[in-house]
């Protein structure tokens, strides 16, 4: 019987599940769980084509979870016949402790807790999965595999923020990264679908969050995401890299609160306060329509890119792949055709016509000529991590 492994990913106020055979990807079954805390919760559970939905208030991750695995007994397919092998957590924070999937025991579990002030938002969410999710299915291994630790690798020169250091290592103050599953998947599948392990590459995961990496030969050597995933690009809602003197200037000036500033630039910043929209396909049609500050917002957006693209060649010495990919990487024909355009002078060649085409399949865009190969290779992080469990289940 076919195995499988069930992949939970539990956000501030969410959590994202899906069970699915780690051999094969193949998903049995998926499914969302939102507004967790607020006053109607809300589940979209889809298996054999049909989704079926719950609304009711869903007070913590812990009950989120037991009417996830209710579901999965009563509409299927059903945990206890379905050859479960481990389940995958996701977890955004790993600090400075795990490079990388980490079986859960109690030690590990301690250091994802002692991690939470770097991830307020999201390790205390993880901890109640697990939590909840290990009473439910006491009997298989649980794994964590954290979105920082394919960026474990980062030479010092790179994770090191230029303050002073005792300040730094007193408050775990460096660039962790953020996104790691996702760069580590897309990396591999370039080597691997090119059948080369020698590679410089830029891997931009663009999608609501978006982050650049620099990997050469499977390593990575640099990240945009910082101490948080606040820094970098231009993102759908947050600022990406800003000069943190606007920090005091809007303190002193504006009389803005540290909470205030946390979700300006977190919430209410990117493409969302460049332009008033923060889903890129609507930014586009503005755009074409005439809207000149949608037109500036995508070349702000471009610029940045631009610049991390210049940023990660010289860090390299090299560049031999460029690859795009989630929401805006995998399905935006445009930003993909206006940032080769922008990359022209590297001999990057562009070719048009298959830039075009849609598909789910990972594909070469550039032509024969270009001297760097451009690629779009979708992202699959429920894949991964679900991969990753069985590194760990099968040791
Ligand atoms: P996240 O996982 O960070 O929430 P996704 O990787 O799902 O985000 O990407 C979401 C983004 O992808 C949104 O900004 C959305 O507009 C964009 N997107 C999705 N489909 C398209 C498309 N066909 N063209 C352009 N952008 C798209």
């Amino acid at each position: 019987m076919a195995r499988t492994v069930l992949v939970i990913n539990s956000g501030s106020s969410s959590i994202k599940y899906q069970l699915l055979d780690p051999d094969t990807g193949e998903v049995h079954a998926k499914g969302l769980c939102e507004r967790i805390g607020e006053k109607e919760g809300h589940i979209a559970h889809k298996y054999q084509g049909k989704t079926t939905e719950v609304n009711e208030p869903i007070a913590d991750h812990g009950a989120g979870l037991s009417e996830i695995l209710r579901l999965f007994d009563e509409v299927g397919p059903s945990i206890a016949e379905s050859n479960v092998i481990g389940v995958g957590h996701r977890v955004v924070q790993g600090g400075k402790y795990f490079d990388g999937p980490a079986l859960i025991t109690d030690e590990v579990r301690q250091k994802i807790e002692e991690l939470c002030p770097l991830a307020p938002l999201h390790n205390p969410a993880h901890l109640s999965g697990i939590d909840v999710a290990k009473k439910l299915l006491p009997d298989v291994p649980h794994v964590a595999v954290f979105d920082t630790a394919f960026f474990q690798t980062l030479p010092a020169e790179a994770s090191t923020y230029a303050i002073d250091q005792e300040v730094a290592e007193k408050y775990e103050v460096r660039r962790y990264g953020a996104h790691g599953t996702s760069h580590r998947f897309v990396s591999g599948r370039v080597a691997e679908l090119l059948d080369r392990s020698d590679l410089k590459q830029i891997v931009l995961h663009l999608g609501n969050g978006a982050s650049a990496s620099a990997v050469v030969n499977g390593e990575a050597v640099d990240t945009s995401m910082g101490l948080t995933p606040l820094e970098g690009l231009v993102m759908g809602t947050r600022t990406g890299d800003i000069d943190p003197a606007v920090v005091f200037h809007l303190a002193r000036q504006a009389n803005m609160s540290i909470d205030e500033l946390d979700t300006l630039f977190n919430k209410k910043s990117g493409l969302l306060g460049l332009c008033g929209d923060n889903d890129m396909r609507t930014v586009r049609d503005l755009a074409d329509e005439g809207n000149e500050k949608a037109r500036a917002a995508l070349d702000v957006y471009l610029h940045r890119l631009v610049s991390y693209v210049g940023r990660y060649y010289a860090v390299m010495g090299g560049l031999d792949v460029i690859a795009f990919t989630a929401g805006v990487g995998e399905n935006d024909v445009d930003i993909r055709r206006e940032l080769c355009e922008r990359l022209a002078f590297m001999g990057i060649e562009l070719d048009e016509e298959v830039n075009k085409i849609r598909g789910d399949e990972p594909r070469t865009i550039s032509t024969p000529n270009s001297k760097i190969t451009v690629m779009v290779v979708p992202t699959n992080e429920e894949l991964s991590i679900a991969q990753q469990v069985m590194q760990i289940a099968q040791k």
